[in-house]
C-alpha cells in the first residue's frame, strides 16, 4: 500500500515547512483522501499525486485543521479537470461526520465561479461507526473516538479508521482521546498513523508495547509541540523505546507499507 503524506501539522499557529493534516492511500490507480487540511491539494499536485485519480475523501472530524483545505481541494480538482475533462461522469464520494460543515463548504464553492458546475458529481455521506466503503478490495472502517465531547444519543462526530487492502492493515488514529479509542482496530496493524497534537510520542510508544499492540511501524502525524519544539528529545526517546520501528512523518513524502 502506498501513502502520500500532504500535511503533518496539528492545529497550531502556522509552522515553517508543515501544513495541517492530510494524506492519501493509492489503490487500483485511485486516490483515497483522508482529511483535507490547508494546502493539501497544493502539496499533492507539486509532489505528483494526480488529483484526477481521486475517488473518495474521508474527513475524520470537522475541525479546521482537518477540513480547511477541502474547498480548495475540490476547486483545484475542478480547475485541473477543466483542461482535459478527465472526470466526465465521475463521482467523488465525501465521507464527513457532520454534514453541516459540508453544506457550508458547498455554499462557498457555489459562489466562487461558474456556479461551481463540474464534469463530476460530489456525493456527501454523513457516516457513523462501521464500514464506510469497500472499493475493489480497499475497505475503510470507522470507529468513533473521544476527541470531541459527546452526549448520550447524539451522533458521534470524530473518528479513527482501519484501512485494509487485503495485504496490509493501516490504522489512522484521527484526533483521539487515547490508545483506548483505537485499540480495537489494532490487531495485525502494519502501520499506525498516530496523532501527536494531544499525546506524547514516547508515552504512546510505551503504552502500545505494554498492551502488546505495537504496530509494524508507528508513524507520527498531526504534530504538536513535542515534535515541533522538542524534536531531538523525541527522537532520542523513541530510539530507546522502539528502535527502528517508528517514524516522524513530514509533508510531501510518500510511504510504502
Ligand atoms: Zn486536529
Amino acid at each position: 500500500m502506498k501513502l502520500y503524506i500532504f500535511g503533518t501539522c496539528s492545529g497550531t499557529e502556522p509552522y515553517p515547512g508543515r501544513h495541517h493534516v492530510g494524506f492519501a492511500v493509492e489503490h487500483c490507480n485511485h486516490l483515497y483522501w483522508f482529511d483535507a487540511g490547508e494546502c493539501c491539494s497544493y502539496t499533492a499536485h507539486l509532489m505528483g499525486a494526480d488529483l484526477m485519480r481521486i475517488k473518495k475523501i474521508v474527513i475524520s472530524h470537522t475541525h479546521m485543521d482537518h477540513i480547511g483545505g477541502l474547498g480548495n481541494l475540490l476547486w483545484t480538482i475542478r480547475k485541473l479537470d477543466g483542461m482535459h475533462h478527465t472526470l466526465v461522469n465521475r463521482d467523488i464520494g465525501l465521507y464527513i461526520p457532520d454534514i453541516r460543515a459540508w453544506k457550508g463548504v458547498e455554499t462557498m464553492l457555489r459562489y466562487t465561479e461558474g456556479g461551481f458546475r463540474c464534469d463530476f458529481t460530489i456525493s456527501p455521506h454523513e457516516y457513523t461507526n462501521g464500514v464506510l466503503f469497500d472499493d475493489d478490495g480497499l475497505r475503510v472502517t470507522a470507529l468513533h473516538n473521544h476527541h470531541l465531547p459527546h452526549e448520550d444519543g447524539a451522533p458521534w462526530r470524530s473518528f479513527g479508521f482501519l484501512i485494509e487492502d487485503g495485504k496490509r492493515r493501516v490504522v489512522y488514529s484521527g484526533d483521539t482521546g487515547g490508545v483506548d479509542d483505537f485499540a480495537p482496530l489494532m490487531p495485525g496493524c502494519d502501520l499506525l498513523l498516530m496523532e501527536t497534537g494531544h499525546h506524547h510520542p514516547p508515552e504512546v510508544a510505551r503504552e502500545l508495547l505494554a498492551r502488546n499492540i505495537f504496530p509494524g511501524i508507528l508513524a507520527f502525524i498531526h504534530h504538536g509541540r513535542d515534535i515541533l519544539d522538542r524534536y531531538d528529545a523525541q527522537v532520542s526517546a523513541l530510539n530507546e523505546i522502539c528502535p527502528g520501528r517508528w517514524k516522524i512523518l513530514n509533508d510531501a513524502e510518500t510511504l510504502e507499507v
